[in-house]
């Protein structure tokens, strides 16, 4: 491993997982060769809640990730004393066995490694029928657990490359004919499958059975299986230094390079986490997606080519008020998502200008309307917004995620970034009497293996 190609902090993360797997797995070890995977979580910068109503979002993996270290291969079934031993950083006393097979159920007790196992179960269809896949991995990551920044997706993608790479070595790789981009789609489709399949996690966005339904009720299938993707999607694709554009309905994937201002300069984003939740998002995520759909029902009587919102224009959304078709609430609604398509695109464009105001300004607009026309912020949302779009050297920032707590995304000059930090630290603990916690990113490589 070279250690210029290779971020400090995953460095840092392959030592410990080796150190990790060298404690754990000494004693009657598994053979084959050693294998090392990473792959980063992700935030999205603009395009909040119009994911289901196929329009645009823009995230990128960051700078944080999942690192798998581990020694395997693919041996026959008979062999039927071969496991999988799993140990995690999170919990480095205990090594969890499980068998990679067909019949598997998740474990109750363990619910960590489920990840893991949901992903060596969907590439195992891909083995011969008396193969299976046995291996000891360590895991060491720095993704933060559950918010909302996809520690799962990145478990998901990194263990989906290490397996990649045990296939690869043993001339078992059924994705090795794929395109770059098909099979980095390929895998992100296993992990999603894995999340919602095995580990009974619907993801990529806070969802309920309810949600579910009304989606498919509501959208073309492909809209459905891709906007569970996005977490996965991101962390086996990302591209350092790029940004992804989605087209949630065509399915299009543009990569944003964030250009340079007229100065040179690059601005980074600081990504701080609330460490708030509220339950009410479970309940408020179904209703807006419900709310889209007769918004979408109501406009489609002044403007028939409206099929999702993402057809709407603010003209049509004028057009229906005057008609009294749209309530208050649902006029907000459509005003919010009509409005970021727009904003989300037009971030994409400045970004690939350096035009760093610009970007900085729909960022503020995004995070005004997600708080008065779509209503998913919350007070200590709000405080963090508030202190980061008066900090000088911010350009930008907003809400990122479903909302009701979670995470906020801030871009800011590189120069003013660490003193942003120490102030919506140090305000947070006096305005809220809580911690937050900050990270600067930049858009960072998605998901490979590490050869060390
Ligand atoms: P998010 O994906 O937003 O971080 P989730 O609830 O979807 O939140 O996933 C978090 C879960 O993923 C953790 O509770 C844990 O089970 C699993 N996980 C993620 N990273 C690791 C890791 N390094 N070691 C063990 N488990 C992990
Ligand atoms: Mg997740």
């Amino acid at each position: 491993m070279s250690p210029s190609d290779v971020p400090a902090n995953i460095q840092s993360l392959v030592e410990n997982a080796k150190d990790l797997f060298d404690k754990s797995f000494s004693t009657d070890p598994i053979e084959g060769f050693i294998h090392v995977s990473t792959a980063p979580g992700r935030v999205n910068l603009i395009g909040e809640h119009t994911d289901y109503t196929g329009g645009y979002v823009l995230p990128l993996a960051i700078g944080y990730g999942t690192v798998c270290y581990g020694r395997g291969s693919i041996v026959k079934r008979t062999n039927g004393d071969m496991k999988c031993r799993v140990v995690s950083m999170n919990n480095p006393q205990d090594v969890v066995e499980f068998e990679a097979d067909p019949s598997s159920v998740p474990s109750v007790t363990n619910k960590w490694t489920n990840y893991v196992q949901g992903v060596v179960l969907q590439y195992l269809a891909d083995l011969k029928g008396d193969e299976i896949f046995s291996f000891d991995m360590a895991i060491a990551g720095d993704v933060p657990l559950g918010s909302g920044l996809s520690s799962s997706a990145s478990l998901e993608v990194a263990t989906a490359v290490f397996l990649e790479a045990l296939m690869r070595e043993s001339g078992a790789d059924a994705l090795s004919m794929k395109g770059d981009r098909e099979r980095k789609k390929d895998r992100a489709v296993r992990c999603q499958r894995a999340e919602n399949v095995f580990c009974n996690v619907p993801c990529g966005i806070m969802v309920g059975k309810s949600l579910i339904r009304c989606l498919m009720s509501n959208c073309r299938l492909n809209l459905t299986i891709f906007l569970f993707l996005q977490d996965q999607f991101v962390s086996s694709a990302g591209c350092q230094g790029k940004l992804l554009l989605i087209d949630c309905r065509s399915l299009d994937v543009r990569e944003v390079a964030m250009g340079m201002d007229n100065t040179g300069c690059k601005p980074v984003l600081v990504v701080t986490n609330s460490n708030v939740q509220h339950n009410l998002g479970d309940s408020e995520y179904p209703i807006r997606v419900k709310q889209c759909k007769e918004a979408t029902e109501r406009l489609a009587l002044v403007n028939s080519s409206i099929l999702s919102l993402r057809d709407a224009a603010m003209d049509d959304i004028a057009a229906a008020s005057s008609k009294g078709l749209l309530d208050k609430v649902l006029l907000q609604r459509a005003r919010h998502v009509v409005s970021e398509n727009k904003r989300t695109e037009d971030t994409a464009c400045a970004l690939e200008k350096g035009d760093w105001s610009r970007v900085g300004q729909l960022m503020n607009e995004s995070h005004t309307s997600m708080k008065d026309d779509y209503e998913v912020s919350c007070k200590e949302i709000d405080i963090l917004v508030e202190l980061a779009q008066g900090f000088e050297g911010v350009y930008g920032s907003r809400l990122t995620g479903g909302g009701f707590g979670g995470c906020t995304v801030t871009l800011v000059r590189e120069d003013s970034s660490q003193r942003l930090i120490d102030y919506l630290k140090e305000q947070y603990k006096e305005k809220i009497g809580t911690d937050c916690t900050c990270f600067k990113t930049t858009p960072s490589e998605g998901a490979r293996e590490l050869h060390i």
